[in-house]
Formats: structure tokens, sequence, C-alpha cells
């Protein structure tokens, strides 16, 4: 039996883990489940799983969940510390499946078991890459890409070596407004930024990928994570969402990983890394599918694109401040306060205003100075979305 925790249960990843591991509860022990409001599902999860504890973000929802659980046997704890102590609890496989940087601590708690961290939290790499990585190899623990395109250049490399790569394309569904007059996009609301076209997700995620953003943090991931020079990655449009990614050698070879938009994909591949078990997701007919359509992605469309070359350029503490005025700038478009183009203005006067204090010749990379370019920029975002 392998001993199991996911941090952020109760979300799109989350639910699809579980989803994966409620067909086959026999070679799975549940150890934490953690969620943040929704505690009816957080609890139902733990009674189902046979959780051995199940952990709320927030404090206020304590007792919510005690009296959820009462009876059960199951521990129940909430906040902060609870849920860093949760990624200490003894598991073979976490999936680190909260959204934000909130999903950082216990990320970086949880590699210190020396197991797997199954990796959906793209934060983590785009906000503290190197020292992610370094926390992995200084105990032994290894880290699986779930994104998909992560995924799908993870596996497109087995067998190859990285150095025989020439370059590595991402691709995006451009969203759902992809083809809409730019002068629309000004005036985009948050119910249409919420629908997206091939894909179903949280809904953070899916403002993201509505505005690129969620396409920037993957390329500055795919540089974190595979340690590719930002000059090699590229980005391709591609709706329909069947290549999640290709990578290019030297021979001039090109792999691509092709599969139907369904995160139980990547999930299940980590699940069951280093073999492939069957997975309940569709099956791609390509005689249906008839024919599959590419273009060039447009930065002035989409600035986030161009944003995230320049955090990959500067490096250091470039994407903390990127991935919080990201945050925030969302925080307040889905609070009506500002925009949909104005959330890549906001990002863009961040970095301009932090500019100096992000490079690694001014500063010194490390979890405490994450943590407080973090804030800073938040601060910055918000100052400047009641400017603008
Ligand atoms: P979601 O919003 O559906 O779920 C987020 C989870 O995090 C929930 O369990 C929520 O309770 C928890 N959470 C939220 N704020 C928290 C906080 N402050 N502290 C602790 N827990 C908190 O998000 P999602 O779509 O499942 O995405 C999760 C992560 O996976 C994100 O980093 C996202 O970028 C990444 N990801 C998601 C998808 C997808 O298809 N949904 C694909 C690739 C990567
Ligand atoms: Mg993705």
């Amino acid at each position: 039996m392998r001993r199991i925790s996911i941090f952020g249960a109760t979300g799109s990843i989350g639910q699809s883990t579980i989803d994966l591991i409620k067909r086959d509860p026999s070679r799975y022990q549940t150890v934490a489940l953690t969620g943040g409001a929704n505690i009816k599902l957080l609890a139902q999860d733990a009674i189902d799983l046979g959780a051995e504890i199940a952990v709320t973000a927030y404090d206020e929802k304590h007792d919510e969940l005690r009296q959820a659980l009462a009876g059960t046997g199951i521990e129940v704890a909430a906040g902060q510390a609870a849920l860093i102590e949760a990624a200490a609890r003894p598991a073979d496989w976490i999936m680190s499946a909260i959204v934000g940087a909130a999903g950082l601590a216990p990320g970086f708690e949880a590699l210190k078991q020396g197991t797997t961290l199954a990796l959906a939290n793209k934060e983590s790499l785009v906000t503290a890459g190197p020292l992610l990585l370094a926390q992995a190899a200084k105990y032994g623990a290894r880290i699986l890409p779930v994104d998909s395109e992560h995924s799908a250049v993870f596996q497109a490399l087995v067998g190859e070596d990285i150095a025989e790569v020439e370059r590595v394309i991402i691709t995006a569904s451009g969203g759902p407004f992809r083809t809409w007059p730019m002068d629309r996009l000004k005036s985009v609301t948050l119910a249409e930024a919420c629908k997206h076209p091939s894909w179903d997700m949280g809904q953070r995620i899916t403002i993201d990928s509505a505005s690129m953003f969620n396409k920037a943090m993957e390329l500055i991931e795919t540089k974190e994570f595979f340690g590719v020079e930002s000059a090699k990655i590229e980005t391709i449009i591609h709706p329909g969402s069947y290549i999640h990614a290709l990578v290019g050698f030297r021979d001039g070879a090109l792999m691509a990983h092709l599969g139907a938009p369904d995160m139980r994909h990547a999930i299940g591949y980590a699940l069951h890394w280093p073999k492939r078990r069957d997975l309940p997701v569709d099956r791609l007919d390509l005689a249906k599918l008839g024919q599959l359509q590419f273009e060039a992605p447009d930065d002035r469309r989409f600035p986030a694109l161009r944003l995230a070359r320049e955090v990959m350029e500067t490096g250091g503490l470039a994407g903390a401040a990127f991935n919080a005025a990201k945050e925030a700038a969302l925080d307040m478009f889905i609070a009506g306060q500002i925009g949909f183009t104005q959330m890549a203005e906001v990002v863009e006067q961040v970095l301009a205003q932090m500019s100096a204090d992000l490079r690694l010749d001014n500063v010194q990379l490390s979890l405490d100075a994450v943590y407080a370019t973090d804030a800073s920029a938040r601060k910055h975002a918000f100052k400047i979305g009641k400017s603008i």
C-alpha cells in the first residue's frame, strides 16, 4: 500500500487525483487531505478515503470541520502550521495542488521526506524554482511534474539527453479571446474569462489561461524545472489542446505528446511513474479530429508572454514578484476593481518598479527573500491597481 497525501484536495486537481485513487482504493492509504472553505467536500473525501488527518487552511473553519468529522476517528486541524505539520507526515507520494504561492511552504516541507512530490502548484517553480530543486536534491526527493505541458515534456524526454534538446515548444489553447477584436478585450467580464474552451480547471487558473498568464507561468516553469535556457523555449497556439508540448532535438526530430485534455492523464502518469497503468481518459480519434491547428502567438494580444521572457532573462527574484503581482492583479480583476487587460499593466509596472531589487547580482536567493518579494510585489500591485 502506498501512503499518499493530497494538498489542495478539494480543488480541480485534487478532485481529479481523488477520482483516480477512489478507482483503486486497495492500493493506497490516505494520510493527509487538505482544503480551504469547502468543508463538506473535504470531510466527505476524508471519510471515503479513510484519511488519517483532514486539514483546512482556514482557522475559522476549524469547528465546522471538527463537527463534520466527529466520531470518525479522523484527526482534524486548521491553519498554516497544521498544513506544514501534515506535509511532514510520512507519505510515499504527495500531491501539491494548492493554488497560488500558498502552496510553497507545504511543498518545501514535504520534500524533506525524500519521497515523491507530484507538483501541480506551478507557483512553487515560478517563485522559487532553484530553491525547490535544491531542497529536493538535499533530501533525495523526486519532483514529478503534473502541469500537463510539463508532464508531456517529461515524457518526451524519457531516455533522452537534455543536452541534445534544441527547443521545447509549449502549446497554448489561446483561451476564449484568441479571436476577439483587440479593443473588446478591455471590457471582458469575469463570467467571460471563466469559460475555457478546452480545459475544465479551477477559477484562478481558468482566468490566467484567458489572459495567457498561465502560459507565461508555464514558460518560466519549463526553464526552472528542465533547466532549459529561455531562448530555447517557444509557445505555439494550438486550439483544441490535443498536443500538450513538443520537444525538438539537435537532429531536427520533434517528439510531441498528444492526448485528450484531461488532467487525470498527467496526474495518473505521476501517480504510477515509472510505470504506466490504465487511465479513465478519452482516447483520441485522430480520423475524427481530422486536423490539428496552429497559430503564432501574438504578444500584443497577450503581453503576459512578453513579461515571462523578461522574467526569465532577469531570473533571481523576478519570478516571485511576477507571480505575486499577477495574483494581486487577479484578485483585483475578480473583485471588479480593474479591467481584464489592466492585469498585465499592473504586473508590468510592478516589475518595472521593483527591477533593481530582483536581480541576482543584487540579491541572494532564499525562501525569506522570496516571501519578502512576494509581499512587496502585492503591495505595489494593489497601489498601482488603485491608480490605473
Ligand atoms: P482550485 O482553485 O480548483 O483548488 C485549489 C485548492 O487549494 C483547493 O483545495 C483550495 O481549498 C486550496 N487553497 C486555496 N487557497 C489556499 C490557501 N491560501 N492555503 C491552502 N490551501 C488553499 O485550483 P486547481 O485548478 O486545482 O489548481 C491547483 C494548482 O494546480 C494551481 O497551482 C494550478 O496552477 C495548478 N494546475 C492546475 C491545473 C488544472 O487543470 N486545474 C492544471 C495545471 C496546473
Ligand atoms: Mg498547463
